[in-house]
């Protein structure tokens, strides 16, 4: 089948990360190492090979770079040192920007100053919003001795600007989604039989939840931080869009209260991930942590400030200290906003969507293939 080629993709995939493709000569070393590599979807060779060859449209179709988790084995054991890990992380970021029809991944994944441009500037027009409609700042204490946080920033307001925030990525998210999933079924979407969608269903939260490729990534301790990482932000989403006017409350409850225990262990875990993935890269002993592109570190600097000024927002309140609760509370959410407006539909966070998709999509493809070959 035709493929459209981009003799550009090598310079692209550069600028994204990758490692030097004219060091490959196809030992298939690599391939050989990858624990999740198998038949069917083989990698990483594969996918060097198509972006030597500039095979774009081949390479949005395959869902083997969706498939790696970067655990690094491949990068070690190549007599060439090509980097494929690496290159099939850049091969990721491409992916996502291309995946993207507004154009603004790529801008952001290639200029830094689109990228800090794009966070400044929303994060800047979070704290005008604050500082032109923010309700009364009183230094009367609740009975239980907690500052009036509903009274600055009512947990109804921010609720609906939550929901509208959350519909607008969305609607970013969903639509780059779908350009995925039409990419990587291509021409079988046709021959696929509908039942298969449905009887594979549960590989897709299975597959968000878990993580569970991680496990046979075989890395001490990797699958377990991703847990954490995923049981962090996943609570602190639902308390924040589902529940906020359980969560963001005046009322200071005891500390074994499921508002503070939920608060606390997710900020916990944020912060402990956060921190420790970050030594990681700085002493870089991992391969998966020897080379880091700027969006790797914004995506980590970015969480772990988002979690640290929320704990202290808590700290604050219910100890009894007005200003610092609403001026931690304003910057708060001047870090948080842009992150999940940058990240979630454009940046790292995609990828929280676009893996568990694939993996369902290769199971349904499995399944359909294997419900073919034993009619024959
Ligand atoms: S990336 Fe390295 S190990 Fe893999 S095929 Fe190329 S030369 Fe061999
Ligand atoms: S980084 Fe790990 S999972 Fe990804 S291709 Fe290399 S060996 Fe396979």
């Amino acid at each position: 089948m035709a493929s459209k080629v981009d003799p550009n993709i090598t310079e692209k995939l550069r600028k994204l990360g990758a490692g030097d493709l004219n060091q490959c000569y196809h030992c298939g070393t690599c391939t050989a190492t990858c624990p999740l590599s198998e038949d069917g979807v083989s990698f990483p060779r594969k996918v060097l090979r198509n972006l030597q060859l500039g095979l774009k449209d081949r390479l949005m179709e395959s869902p083997e770079p969706w498939l790696c988790y970067y655990c690094g084995d491949c990068s070690e054991a190549c007599p060439q040192n090509a980097q494929p890990g690496e290159t099939v992380m850049a091969a990721r970021r491409y992916l996502t920007s291309a995946y993207d029809w507004t154009g603004l991944s790529f801008k952001m994944y290639t200029s830094k100053a689109w990228e800090f441009g794009a966070i400044l500037v929303l994060g800047l027009l979070v704290v005008l919003g604050f500082v032109f409609f923010h309700g009364p700042m009183t230094t009367e204490l609740t009975p239980g001795g907690g500052v009036q946080l509903n009274v600055f920033a009512p947990a109804e307001t921010i609720e609906l600007l939550d929901w509208t925030m959350g519909g607008v990525l969305s609607i970013f998210l969903l639509s780059n989604l779908f350009r995925m999933v039409w990419k990587v079924l291509g021409e079988d979407r046709k021959k696929i039989p509908l039942k298969f969608y449905f009887t594979e269903i549960l590989t897709l939260p299975a597959h968000f939840a878990t993580q569970k490729r991680w496990k046979d990534c075989e890395k001490p301790g990797m699958h377990r931080k991703h847990m954490m990482l995923v049981f962090g932000y996943v609570t602190m989403f639902i308390m924040i869009f589902g529940f906020l006017k359980w969560f963001q409350t005046d009322e200071v409850h005891p500390v074994w209260h499921p508002q503070r225990l939920l608060g606390y262990l997710a900020t916990a875990a944020l912060l402990y991930v956060t921190v420790d993935m970050m030594i990681s890269r700085r002493r870089k002993e991992l391969q998966m942590h020897k080379f880091s592109h700027s969006t790797d570190w914004l995506f980590l600097i970015l969480l772990f400030l988002t979690s640290l000024t929320g704990i202290l927002v808590h700290f604050f309140r219910v100890g009894g200290l007005p200003m610092p609760t609403y001026i931690m509370y304003v910057i708060h959410m001047a870090i948080l906003v842009p992150m999940l407006m940058i990240e979630v539909p454009f940046g790292k966070w995609s990828h929280l969507a676009y893996r568990p998709m694939v993996a369902y999509l290769h199971q349904v493809k499995k399944k359909a293939n294997e419900a073919a070959s034993s009619k024959k």
